[in-house]
């Protein structure tokens, strides 16, 4: 079934210069882009996107490190996206995630792990209005 998912290369994929390394997974694999833009995001974004996490310990610094600089947001397309997106970035702390994927083979952290998928058709609808709201 062709879902649609949301993504973010964080602020340490822009830095790092992983923006079309990512990027290319994503398009070898055989998702579509249906929309993406470059952007810089403030508080009230982080924590509207954030949402479920904001009362956690880590969440300060996670909103410091989401707002540090700019971030790519997209939005790709393809049989079970959102599983699939979810497989290729990985496990969520990079020390742990498998080789193979993207936060195992390019990230050292549990917070600086380059990507953002949504992990649910719900959250996919309510990030991608929160995102791109033409879409
Ligand atoms: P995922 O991005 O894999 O869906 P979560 O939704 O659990 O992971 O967490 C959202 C983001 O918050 C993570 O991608 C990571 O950047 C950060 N994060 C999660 N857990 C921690 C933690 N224990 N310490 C620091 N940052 C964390
Ligand atoms: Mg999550």
């Amino acid at each position: 079934m062709s879902q649609r998912t949301l993504v973010l290369l964080k602020p340490d994929a822009v830095k790092r210069g992983l923006v079309g390394t990512i990027l290319s997974r994503y398009e070898t694999k055989g998702l579509s882009v249906v929309a993406m833009e470059l952007r810089s995001i403030d508080e009230q974004q982080a924590d509207a996107h954030y949402a479920e996490h904001v009362e956690q310990p880590w969440y300060p610094p996670l909103r410091a490190f989401s707002t540090s600089g700019p971030l790519v947001a997209l939005v790709l397309e393809g049989d079970e996206a959102i599983t699939v997106v979810r497989g290729l970035n990985g496990a969520t702390d990079g020390r742990a995630a498998a080789p193979g994927t993207i936060r195992g083979d390019l990230s050292l952290s549990n917070r600086e792990n380059l990507v953002h998928a949504s992990d649910s058709p719900e959250s996919a609808a309510r990030e991608i209005t929160l995102w791109f709201p033409g879409l």
